[in-house]
């Protein structure tokens, strides 16, 4: 079991030096790119190619998040602390938008 900031250190590990050199912007804009091809794949119906965008995803927002000194796992539990942030309740109980 890898926890969300095992993965992140991964991340950092593998991908920080290059990563860097690439900067806030550009990385930001390849995370973008990732998402346009999950949505593709997910439009498609591609279950193996939806799996591969998703880790991608994951691979380039954590990138984005080392850049900026941003520790997701913190961050997530931070607004989502096991239950909805808006209504308390598990599951949450907010009016469908
Ligand atoms: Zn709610």
């Amino acid at each position: 079991m890898v926890t969300i900031r095992e993965f992140q250190e991964l991340m950092r590990a593998l991908y920080y030096e290059r990563d860097s050199r690439r900067g806030i912007e550009r990385t930001f804009m390849w995370l973008v790119q990732e998402v346009g091809e999950l949505a593709r794949a997910i439009m498609k119906n591609d279950r193996e190619n939806i799996e591969e965008e998703v880790a991608d995803v994951l691979a380039w927002l954590a990138s984005l998040c080392n850049l900026l000194g941003i520790d997701m796992e913190s961050a997530a539990l931070k607004k989502y602390p096991g239950r909805c942030p808006k209504c308390g309740s598990i599951p949450c109980r907010c009016d469908l938008k």
